[in-house]
């Protein structure tokens, strides 16, 4: 299917993508394509108004990238999954990113989506969400008049993930001797969405885990927090009974929500097998 008549631009500078994005009507921002495209057609074929402009990211070289300071990593939103995985700086401070992004989709897709891509597209189900959450990250935005605001990715999502401003970098802190266990599901054996996902990382205190993030996705809902597990982790002695003991502390909303005997039931299996990671990871 051909699409509807559009302005395309291809900017390679931050501040000229901005200027078109203020100067412009009917903007779309595209970064790999791998949803763009096809959200462009579903909306010619369900006869919905398409954008009269596009504007790529892809020629901005200050998006893309990853580099470490004293602040963590940071990512550029136009890095892609591939990329990602390749790092070497990936593999030697925050290995569960590449974890993360050895699960998603297929090559060919890993060579185009983007992380920017993945955490704004506004799929419920991308698996960035609570990696960002989980791991504390910061999102970093610019509006319009080139003001650089810093986000929260827990008020991000709670929001919905909506906005109007060009998502510039992401930037994960590298906490001292903290540890992550991430796991996925997803629907069929084949290449397939995801049906859920969770992160869990903690500190190690003297008896416990210590100041745990739990992170959840159930795919139906944005990435969320579970905040009465976190409570139970930071508070509760840490010996072989504690992964049991956590699933009578769960925020069941999360998990229930229109979930299935089986989606609950790996819901309950990779807490408790992420939680025993981290304390049997010395
Ligand atoms: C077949 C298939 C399988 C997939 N499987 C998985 C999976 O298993 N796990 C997973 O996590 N993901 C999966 N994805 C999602 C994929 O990883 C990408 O995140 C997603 O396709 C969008 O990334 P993109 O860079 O192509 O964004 P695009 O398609 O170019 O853009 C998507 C949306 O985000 C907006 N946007 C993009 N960049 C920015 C920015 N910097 N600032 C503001 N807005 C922006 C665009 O305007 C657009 O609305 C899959 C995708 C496909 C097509």
């Amino acid at each position: 299917m051909l699409l509807n008549p559009l302005t395309f631009h291809a900017p390679t500078s931050l501040s000229e993508a901005v200027r078109l994005m203020a100067e412009l009507e009917h903007v779309r921002l595209h970064a790999g394509g791998t949803f763009l495209l096809n959200q462009l057609k579903l909306l010619k074929r369900n006869g919905a108004r398409t954008p009269d402009h596009v504007i790529t990211l892809q020629h901005i070289a200050e998006l893309r990238g990853i580099s470490l300071d004293r602040d963590g990593l940071r990512i550029g939103a136009m890095t892609t999954i591939a990329e990602i995985f390749d790092h070497p700086l990936v593999a030697e401070h925050l290995p569960v990113l590449k974890t993360v992004c050895r699960n998603i989709s297929t090559q060919p897709i890993r060579n185009m989506a983007t992380i920017g891509g993945n955490l704004t597209c506004r799929y419920t189900w991308t698996e960035m969400p609570a990696v960002s959450l989980g791991l504390r990250a910061s999102l970093h935005f610019v509006d319009t008049a080139m003001n650089e605001t810093a986000v929260d990715p827990q008020e991000f999502f709670a929001g919905q993930a909506k906005t109007d401003k060009l998502l510039t970098a992401v930037r994960f802190p590298l906490i001292a001797d903290r540890r992550c266990a991430y796991r996925r599901a997803k629907k069929s054996q084949f290449v397939d969405i995801p049906m859920l996902s969770l992160i869990i990382s903690a500190g190690r205190g003297k008896a416990s885990l210590e100041d745990c993030r739990v992170a959840v996705n159930n795919c139906v809902e944005f990435a969320q927090r579970d905040a009465a597990l976190e409570e139970f982790l930071n508070t509760t002695p840490a010996g072989p009974d504690l992964p049991a003991a956590a699933l009578d502390h769960l925020t069941g909303e999360i998990y229930a929500k229109r979930g299935s005997d089986y989606k609950t039931h790996l819901f309950r299996l990779y807490l408790r097998e992420a939680i025993e990671e981290l304390i049997n990871d010395e």
